[in-house]
C-alpha cells in the first residue's frame, strides 16, 4: 500500500500537468468508422494508412499459417523460433528496400533500441533530430557512444554539428523518414551528401513512410533515390501487421544478430503475421492504386484546410497537423469533433512545443469522399463556432 500511496501522489502530478493518459476502447475493426467507448466515429487518427489491417488477403494468410505452425512462435529466433516465414518474409523486406539483407524485430521501437544500442560503440557520436522517435531517443540514451540532437530537419545546424564532430571515431546520423506529429519529410538526400562530406553513417526510421512514399512504397530511400546505411521500419503502420524490421547489408544484418540485445533476448514474431505481412508488401508493391487513393485524400484535406485558413503543417504525407495553438483550445476542438462523431485527438506539449497544440489528423486510402466532406464540414462549423478561422 506504501508503493500505492506513492504512485498515486505521481499520477496526481501527472494530472496536474495536464499529461494523464487512459484507455479509450476501439470496439471494432479499424475501419474508417469505428465504435470508440461505444459510440460510433470516423476515424482519423489510425496508421493504417492503406487500409490493410483488415484486408481480407491478409487475413486469409495468417490464418492458414495459424492453423500450420501455432499461435505464439515459443522461442527466440536463435534457437527455437525461427520459421520459413521468418525467412521469407526478411528475403521480402530486403527485396522491397532494395538492400542485401533484413532482420525482423517484435516490433519497430525494438529495432530502433536494437541498432543504436550495439552500432555506435564508445568514442562514437550519434547526430540525432530534436524531433525523432522516443524509441530513437531511448536507443541512444542506452548507447555508449555520445548523443548530440541537432534543430528539426536543419541542415545548417546538422553541418555544424557535423564539423564540431570530426575528431570522434565515427559519426552517426539518425532521423525519422517521416516525422510523426509533423508530416515533414526528412530531406535524406541533404543528410546524405552531409554524411558523404564529413564521413558519417546515416540510419532512417521509416516507420511512417514505408507503403506510402516512392514509387512502389519502397520509403523515404526510394522517394529520394538514396541507399542509406541502415534503414530501420515497422510492419505496425501502412503495411497493417506488427513487428519491426532493419534493412542493410550482409554484415549489418549479420552483426545485429550477433549484437542487438533486443533481437537477440526477444521471442521471435508469431508465422501467421510473418505470413500476413508478406501478403501485405506483395500488395503495396502490387498495386499503386492505394497509394493514388491515399495521396488523393491526403491533398483534398490539406488545401481544403488551408483554404479555410488553418494553419497546417508538413510535407505531402497521411500525417496532417492541424496547428491550434493554445492546449486548452486544442483539447476542446478535439472534444466537439468528437462530439460529432470524428475521432482525432489532440495533441499539446511536451509532444510538440509550446503555443503549437495541434489536432493530428492522419488520412488514409480507404476514407470515402463522403467521410472527407463530412471532416471538412466540421472543421469549418467547429472552426468558425471557436472563432478559429
Ligand atoms: N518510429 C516511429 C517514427 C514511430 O512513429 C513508431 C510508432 N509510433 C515507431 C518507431 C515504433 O514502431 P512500433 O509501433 O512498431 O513499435
Amino acid at each position: 500500500m506504501v508503493l500505492d500511496n506513492w504512485l498515486n501522489q505521481r499520477l496526481e502530478k501527472t494530472k496536474e500537468a495536464g499529461l494523464y493518459r487512459k484507455f479509450r476502447t476501439m470496439n471494432t475493426a479499424p475501419l474508417p468508422e469505428m465504435v470508440i467507448d461505444g459510440r460510433k466515429q470516423i476515424v482519423f487518427s489510425a496508421n493504417n494508412y492503406l487500409g490493410l489491417a483488415n484486408d481480407e488477403r491478409l487475413i486469409y494468410a495468417a490464418e492458414t499459417v495459424l492453423h500450420e505452425f501455432g499461435v505464439g512462435s515459443s522461442g527466440s529466433r536463435l534457437t527455437t523460433g525461427h520459421t520459413d516465414w521468418h525467412q521469407k518474409l526478411e528475403e521480402k523486406i530486403a527485396r522491397f528496400k532494395r538492400t542485401q539483407a533484413a532482420l525482423l524485430f517484435s516490433s519497430g521501437f525494438l529495432a530502433n533500441v536494437g541498432v543504436l544500442s550495439s552500432l555506435p560503440e564508445k568514442g562514437d557520436v550519434i547526430l540525432s533530430d530534436q524531433y525523432n522517435h522516443a524509441s530513437i531517443i531511448d536507443g541512444c540514451r542506452l548507447s555508449k557512444a555520445d548523443t548530440v540532437v541537432y534543430n528539426h530537419i536543419d541542415m545548417k545546424d546538422l553541418e555544424e554539428k557535423l564539423k564540431e564532430a570530426l575528431s570522434y571515431n565515427r559519426r552517426f546520423i539518425v532521423t525519422d523518414g517521416v516525422y510523426s506529429m509533423d508530416g515533414t519529410i526528412a530531406p535524406l538526400d541533404q543528410i546524405m551528401g552531409l554524411a558523404k562530406q564529413y564521413d558519417a553513417y546515416v540510419i532512417v526510421d521509416d516507420a511512417h513512410a514505408t507503403g506510402v512514399l516512392g514509387e512502389r512504397g519502397g520509403g523515404t530511400s526510394e522517394y529520394f533515390g538514396v541507399h542509406p546505411d541502415v534503414v530501420i521500419g515497422t510492419l505496425s503502420k501502412a503495411v497493417g501487421t506488427e513487428g519491426g524490421f532493419v534493412a542493410g547489408s550482409t554484415a549489418l544484418i549479420d552483426f545485429l544478430l550477433n549484437h542487438a540485445r533486443t533481437f537477440i533476448f526477444q521471442t521471435a514474431m508469431p508465422p501467421s503475421i510473418c505470413a500476413a505481412s508478406y501478403a501485405a508488401l506483395e500488395i503495396i508493391e502490387e498495386s499503386k492504386e492505394k497509394r493514388q487513393l491515399l495521396f488523393s485524400n491526403i491533398k483534398k484535406v490539406k488545401n481544403s484546410l488551408i483554404e479555410m485558413g488553418y494553419t497546417v503543417k508538413g510535407d505531402l504525407t497521411p500525417i496532417i497537423p492541424v496547428i491550434i495553438g493554445d492546449s486548452q483550445d486544442a483539447v476542446r476542438f478535439a472534444e466537439r469533433l468528437q462530439e460529432n462523431g470524428i475521432y482525432a485527438p489532440a495533441i499539446r506539449p511536451p509532444t510538440v512545443p509550446n503555443g503549437e497544440s495541434r489536432i493530428r489528423l492522419t488520412v488514409n486510402s480507404d476514407h470515402s469522399s463522403e467521410q472527407i466532406n463530412y471532416l471538412l464540414e466540421c472543421f469549418h462549423s467547429i472552426g468558425k463556432e471557436l472563432n478559429m478561422i
